[in-house]
């Protein structure tokens, strides 16, 4: 009996998802010291309704406690389940990334922002929305610019590069956040990403 409960229990828990290496990090947006100790990325997508909470739950926590305090670095890397407006979007991101990199991460909170709360899968990602994103939440950038450089083939490279680790990370949902080279069960979990860290960075190497 006694064996039974704890095969029950086993079961019940998330699994961990673990990988030798942990996502490389060049060419994405990321903040804080990029050689810190504990790298986390995000995958994540635009059109979806769960990385715009997890923006706005957890992000802000993790930037606070580990990122301006130089433990830890956080990149984000693109998801396409939602289509090409997930593509569209992240074509503009990265195009204002590659012109300024402090702008970028303005830029990807606005658009979360624009995501509509009751319906969020009609069509609401296009040229010109972003175009406004960029003109009112970041003037620094140049907008014709950044239109060219959604054309480009540099662009294009980052969106492959995006979509290449998504099939070797397996990632299956979004947003999915990886701690080194471990997946957060639960990323709206803050405590759980908390211990993640603290017994990553407690770790030798
Ligand atoms: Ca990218």
């Amino acid at each position: 009996m006694i064996l039974l409960v704890v095969l029950t229990k086993m079961a019940d828990k998330p699994q961990t998802q673990t990988f030798e290496d942990r996502p490389p990090i060049e060419n994405q947006p990321t903040i804080g010291k990029k050689d810190a100790k504990v790298s986390i990325v995000e995958f994540g997508d635009y059109k979806c309704p769960s990385c715009k909470a997890w923006g706005e739950q957890i992000f802000p926590r993790l930037t606070k406690d580990y990122v301006d305090t130089g433990k830890v670095s956080f990149s984000y890397i693109n998801v396409f389940f939602h289509g090409p407006e997930s593509k569209l979007a992240a074509l503009a991101a990265e195009s204002i990334y590659a012109q300024n990199p402090e702008a970028y991460w303005t830029f990807h909170k606005e658009v979360f922002n624009a995501q509509p709360k009751e319906d969020h899968d009609a069509q609401w990602v296009t040229l010109d929305k972003l175009i406004q994103i960029a003109r009112t939440s970041t003037p620094q950038i140049d907008v014709k610019k950044m239109e060219g450089d959604m054309q480009s083939e540099l662009m294009q490279s980052h969106i492959r590069l995006d979509e290449n680790l998504t099939t070797q990370y397996r990632v299956e949902e979004t947003p999915t956040i990886m701690i080194n080279g471990t997946v957060v069960a639960n990323p709206f979990d803050y405590d759980q990403i908390k211990s993640m860290i603290e017994s990553k960075l407690g770790e030798s190497k």
